[in-house]
């Protein structure tokens, strides 16, 4: 198994970010961005436009710059492996790091895992039921498939990320539906104002979807009035998720510290992890901000406290 001083698993704005600095500072970093785990790049690649990456007065959409992330970090010689983590053995330097296809010993481990996003357990919405076939937890992804287009479309949840995708999906469906479970929107205020306005975009407050049906594909749903437990059927091309995420922390099996709600626990104003020579940086130890800026920022620190900790050890 090759030895190697840095692995960074994920290759979100975290993981490529604190690829660039430690390739900078000559670490020679291997770089895990994913294969089946979910889109190389993270999160940013099923977004459109980006527009408070500062840098970027006009926006950029979330490929590109992950494809410049992704440049920069290589530019400097950083070894990227196109394959996910199964398992880590930290009990013992050097680390080790598994994947499905090349393994490494590593000196030290940068976590950039991010978080995925979170579905609900909706009658109608399972695997072998209409998952994928009309409910998908990304609309970025899946929106401009043909069962969507010109059809009243339903986005549960009323953070930014529901927001962004109920907007995003106004140029394919007939409508738009909103369903929130409360009165008042979670997301930012210009996200939020920018749904209210739109013509296409409907929001229904105080509600939840409890049953999803169809035949091949989906064609309606059920929404309760939480309130008022009132139900109506609903002709529906498609039930988009967006109600959060959960941290990818699975393949560390126990060997991290976690907080209670399974993020990633760092000594504070840290990067660093119960474990010496582990780091965690960007959303899979960030439930306050979780932002690509801080995703980025973390990893910035997360590659200087690496590099200062392996000169501590020589
Ligand atoms: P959030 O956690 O902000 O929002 C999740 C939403 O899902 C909430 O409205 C929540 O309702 C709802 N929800 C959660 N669980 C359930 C459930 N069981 N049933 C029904 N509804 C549920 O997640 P986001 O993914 O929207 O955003 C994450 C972070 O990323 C935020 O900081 C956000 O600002 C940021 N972001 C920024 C964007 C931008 O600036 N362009 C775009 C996308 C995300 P409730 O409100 O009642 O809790």
């Amino acid at each position: 198994m090759k030895k190697v001083k840095l692995v960074i698993v994920g290759s979100g704005p975290a993981g490529y970010t604190a690829a660039i600095y430690s390739a900078r500072a000559n670490l020679e970093p291997v770089l895990f961005e994913g294969f089946f785990s979910g889109p190389a790049g993270g999160q940013l690649m099923t977004t459109t436009d980006v527009e408070n990456y500062p840098g970027f007065p006009e926006g950029v959409t979330g490929p590109e710059l992950m494809q410049s992330f992704r440049g920069q970090a290589t530019r400097f010689g950083t070894v990227v492996e196109s394959d996910d983590v199964v398992e880590v053995d930290l009990s013992q330097r050097p680390y080790t790091v598994k994947g499905k296809k090349a393994s490494y010993q590593a000196d030290a481990v940068i976590i950039s895992t991010g978080a995925t996003a979170k579905r609900l357990d909706i009658p109608g919405t399972g695997e072998g039921e209409f998952w994928q076939k009309g409910v998908t937890a990304c609309a970025v992804c899946d929106g401009a498939m043909p069962i969507f287009r010109n059809r009243p479309l339903f986005v549960i949840g009323g953070g930014d990320s529901a927001v962004e995708e109920a907007l995003f999906l106004t140029k394919y469906g007939s409508t738009v539906y909103l369903v929130h479970r409360r009165d008042e929107l979670r997301a930012s205020k210009i996200m939020a104002d920018r749904a209210k306005k739109h013509p296409k975009v409907e929001i229904l407050w105080d509600s939840v979807i409890t049953k999803v049906d169809g035949d091949k594909v989906v064609s309606k749903v059920t929404i309760q009035n939480v309130k008022t437990k009132e139900e109506n059927e609903h002709e529906a091309g498609g039930v988009f998720f967006a109600v959060g995420h959960v941290p990818n922390t699975g393949f560390l099996n126990g060997q991290v510290d976690l907080h209670d709600n399974g993020y990633i626990s760092v000594k504070p104003g840290t990067c660093q992890t119960n474990i010496e020579g582990v780091f965690a940086a960007g959303d899979v130890q960030d439930f306050t901000y979780r932002q690509a800026i801080t995703a980025a920022g973390t990893g910035c620190m997360a590659a200087l406290e690496a590099e200062r900790w392996l000169a501590e050890q020589e």
